[in-house]
């Protein structure tokens, strides 16, 4: 699943793009993926304009012009694509047609994709996008569809805007979801009611971060850093990450965490998450962020899926176990319960 800097790679890149366009049409074959009223679609996202993307916790928001806005949560195998409209041929391009050169050699994206290797990178995405002349942008689960042709099998939405692009929501398992509402009703979700601060404002203090860990004082440090009530989206990867970076066994009581253990806390885990923004997301897949790029932070994990390797700073083994019912990774030398 993505985790928060995935996600805000993911707004980041779809900023740049949609803001301004107007929704020519959005249609959808899959009730659970899109549960909105065909009526409200017609009438609230037909011919709106995109005002704002915007981020809370792994949520997406989408606002529009006239004061709805789509709801979007990836889960587990979601992904948006944005598909450019496609650049008229350059003039070489139509002397070969002319001449009658260019005749069925001009592949498709997609079979221009299947023949790109696994370790397609971002020169091979700027190379893609040149040789199409197609603007395209795909973040989420890291499958073909961020590149291939679309709609495909996984494509449960699609949102044509009037310039002819598209966006183009896909989802293998059907956990995602966007949900048309107004943007008023956003802040009244019991979700958005519950979630903690977001850990990368500016204004977040590490007092504040530490006082937000008493109302978890009896738990383990690490399950309180996945309560996505306590801080908003902190996942697996940056928790263990965080963890061995402040020095903390992810198993220590919250109650027995000290103010200077939390501060050094609170200073790792916005540094390995600005990190992962940096660096285009992480995870623990392929995972290929909004504009192609493969994410690149977990080149840069210290702990995470490194059980077994030497810990960067002491060269005691990594080893993994289960806490907090999930999988966990500590140097057992630097973070000792
Ligand atoms: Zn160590």
């Amino acid at each position: 699943m993505p985790e928060l800097p995935e996600v805000e790679t993911v707004r980041r890149g779809l900023e740049k793009l949609i803001i301004g366009k107007v929704v020519k049409a959005a249609t959808s074959n899959t009730p659970k993926s899109f549960p909105n009223a065909p009526a409200d679609v017609e009438r609230f996202l037909t011919g709106a304009e995109i005002t704002a993307v915007r981020r809370r916790a792994k949520v997406l928001m989408i606002d529009l012009d006239n004061e709805y806005s789509l709801m979007i949560h990836l889960k587990m195998t979601g992904q948006l694509v944005y598909v450019g409209v496609t650049q008229p041929f350059s003039s070489e391009d139509t002397r070969a047609v002319k001449n009658g050169s260019l005749a069925g050699e001009r592949r498709s994206p997609s079979e221009k994709v299947a023949s790109l290797p696994d370790h397609f990178d971002t020169r091979a995405a700027e190379v893609l996008s040149d040789e199409t002349s197609e603007l395209r942008f795909g973040a989420g689960h890291p499958n073909d569809s961020l590149i291939g042709e679309l709609p495909d099998r996984s494509t449960r939405i699609i949102i044509e805007f009037t310039d002819g692009s598209h966006l183009y929501f896909n989802d293998q398992r059907k956990f995602g979801w966007v949900k048309l509402l107004p943007s008023i009703e956003i802040p009244n979700i019991d979700f958005m009611k519950k979630v903690g601060p977001e850990p990368l404002e500016a204004d977040f203090t590490w007092q504040e971060f530490a006082e937000r860990f008493k109302r978890r004082a009896k738990t383990s440090i690490k399950a309180a850093l996945l309560d996505q009530t306590v801080v908003a989206g902190v996942g697996n990867i940056y928790a263990d990450e965080s963890l061995w970076g402040a020095k903390l066994h992810p198993q220590r009581l919250v109650a027995t965490i000290t103010g200077d253990e939390f501060h050094l806390l609170f200073d790792e885990l916005r540094s390995v998450m600005n990190l992962a923004i940096e660096k285009g997301g992480s995870t623990d897949k392929n995972y290929v962020n909004a504009e192609g790029k493969r994410g690149s932070y977990m080149d840069f994990a210290r702990v995470f899926r490194r059980e077994g390797s030497p810990c960067p700073r002491c060269k005691a083994t990594i080893v993994k176990f289960k806490a907090a019912g999930r999988g966990t990774h500590i140097c057992p030398n630097c973070q000792v319960l």
